[in-house]
């Protein structure tokens, strides 16, 4: 049994849409920035509250839901989506979700974060993009320290 509570009965993908799986800290400013940009998008999160880091702005769908119930994307119309971000901050579920976009629902593009830098060659070997926070920092914290200068 699914124990999702859908804002509406069937949620309506446009073409070329961008679901974002988890409104937190970094799903929210995803999906503010690709609505901004007119993008279409449908953001789901298991805690309703979480939509509140949305901007006011936000013109995207908000679902309430568990990922991780794949009856949760039978319910949207996926026919027209083109990319799926899993950013909970749960790796087993952003890998659980991601499988589940590539596999079952033949999602062009799939990225997911993780938190482990270990487990990224999992996910290129189910051929899924990730961002793991871990290494852009790393990259980051290296650039700023030796980047750019003739030293
Ligand atoms: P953050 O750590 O700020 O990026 O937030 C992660 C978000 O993922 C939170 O808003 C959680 O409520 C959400 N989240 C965690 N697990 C799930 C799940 N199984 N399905 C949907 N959203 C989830």
């Amino acid at each position: 049994m699914s124990i999702l509570n859908f804002n509406t009965k069937k949620a309506k993908a446009e073409k070329g849409c961008t679901v974002i799986v988890g409104c937190g800290r970094l799903g929210a400013n995803i999906a503010d920035s690709l609505s901004e940009e007119g993008k279409d998008v449908i953001i789901i999160d298991s805690n309703s509250d979480s939509f509140r880091k949305l901007s006011p702005m936000f013109g995207g769908m908000k679902i309430t839901g568990d990922a991780t119930e794949l009856l949760a994307f039978d319910d949207i119309d996926f026919k027209d989506v083109s990319s799926v971000i899993a950013v909970t901050n749960h790796d087993n579920t952003n890998i659980m979700v991601a499988q589940m976009a590539k596999e079952i629902l033949h999602i062009d593009k799939v990225i997911a974060r993780l938190y482990d830098p270990a487990r990224e060659c999992v996910y290129r070997e189910l051929g899924i993009d990730t961002i793991c926070p871990v290494i852009l920092s790393t990259n980051e914290v290296d650039n700023l320290l030796f980047g750019g200068t003739d030293a």
